[in-house]
């Protein structure tokens, strides 16, 4: 501040109107008709004997709190709760777990999963057995005294098995192990596993809920009021929570979910039909053809198909499959998948690659082996993109 009186004086009340003047916490009810994006961490209290709803931004938010209403209905769940990231929200379902606890974990799960598991739960104590549950006499023998939890996958990545979730479900129910399913290929629009007596659904919103590619966020699902109080806990303090903004924006993709499911369904079939016929192809793998081997259990449970489809090029060594994903022009090689645009990549060169070899081998996952993530691109550039880039592989 200037200490002689050469200038005008200072507006006092300056910073004090720019803090207050417009924004007063009293007058937020526009009836906007879209959520408003809420980025305050702090919610002003009426009194010091009733909690409002909304104290501090970690504990909840209203952008956070709609958009989790939207995706439990969604579910046919009572109780949501999100988290920064797919694997903040499985390694929330296993922060309910002891060490000493006994976990059976389906063997094809999404590597991120299973290094969160063998990296990190494991060295903290938890026993693990990696079984294939598309066989239910393997869960079977699995079981231990200390059995707490079932986390599995179906379809699994790459290789779309399938594991049936009633059985698995019941086979847990009669001795009060809790079940939890990683739902994200087929969001509750073709799958609710809820509904077949699973106690968690986990998403990954990254994936096909976002769908577009721009925000990372993971969601559970329950219906278990004694589970959804733990959940809220680990949420509030377990500190993995979701900004404001990508609430708003998986929110946002809500709306079109249903519309991109129908046409990654559509578009996964007609991609997986041409390829079943291409020359060049010596297998597909999609859950929604008669040649897939749990075809039987997938019309039991689920009502459509996502945009997966796995893939072998026929005799293509490790230099034919790399010169196929170098050589797609429109598909992006990319690993992740959900998004609009279609996404390829080889599992055994990037996203299993620190598998050891003969795992790998066992689970299917070999040099020609490629994933696809159909997008809503026109049929016809999906194709032809594919048919251009096998041939150019073996050019
Ligand atoms: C991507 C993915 C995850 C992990 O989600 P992030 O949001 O990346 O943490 C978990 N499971 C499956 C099936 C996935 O595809």
């Amino acid at each position: 501040m200037s200490d002689n009186n050469e200038f005008l004086p200072l507006d006092e009340t300056y910073g004090t109107k720019a803090l207050f003047v417009g924004s007063e916490a009293e007058q937020w009810n526009s009836l906007a008709t879209v959520p408003p994006i809420t980025m305050s961490t702090v919610f002003k209290q009426a009194s010091l004997d009733e909690p409002q709803e909304f104290l501090y931004g970690r504990f909840g938010n209203p952008s956070r709190k709609v958009m989790e209403k939207c995706i439990a209905a969604l579910e046919c769940g009572k109780y949501c709760y999100s988290y920064a990231s797919g694997l903040g929200a499985i390694h929330a379902i296993f922060t309910l777990l002891n060490a000493g606890d006994h976990v059976i974990v389906g063997d094809d799960i999404y590597g991120g999963s299973n290094a969160l598991i063998n990296k990190i739960f494991k060295r903290i104590g938890l026993e693990t057995s990696f079984v294939d549950t598309t066989d239910l006499s393997n869960v079977e023998k699995a079981f231990k005294p200390n059995t707490k939890l079932i986390f599995i996958e179906s379809p699994t990545n790459p290789t779309l098995k399938v594991t049936d979730l009633e059985e698995i479900a019941k086979l847990a129910k009669s001795r009060n192990i809790l079940t939890a399913i990683d739902n994200t290929f087929l969001t509750s629009y073709f799958q609710k596993p809820l509904n077949f007596g699973f106690d968690i659904v986990m998403h990954s919103c990254t994936k096909y809920i976002g769908g577009h590619s721009d925000v990372t966020m993971g969601v559970l699902i329950t219906n278990c009021e004694k589970l959804a109080s733990e959940l809220e806990i680990i949420q509030m303090y377990g500190g993995s929570v979701p900004s404001p903004f990508d609430c708003f924006l998986v929110q946002r993709s809500l709306k079109t979910l249903s519309i991109r499911m129908d046409v990654h369904q559509k578009n996964g079939y007609a991609v997986a039909k041409f390829l079943e016929k291409h020359p060049l192809i010596e297998k597909v793998v999609h859950p929604g053809l008669p040649s897939h081997p749990q075809y039987e259990i997938t019309k039991k449970q689920t009502s459509g198909h996502s945009g997966m489809i796995c893939f072998y090029i026929k005799d293509a060594e490790v230099k034919q499959t790399k010169k196929f994903l170098t050589s797609l022009k429109m598909i992006i090689l990319g690993g992740s998948v959900g998004g609009v645009k279609t996404l390829a990549q080889s599992p055994s060169i990037i996203s299993h690659r620190q598998m050891p070899r003969e795992e790998k081998l066992r689970l299917g996952i070999t040099d020609n082996c490629i994933r696809l993530s159909i997008g809503i691109e026109s049929v016809k550039d999906l194709t032809a993109d594919l048919d251009q880039a096998l041939k150019a592989a073996f050019e």
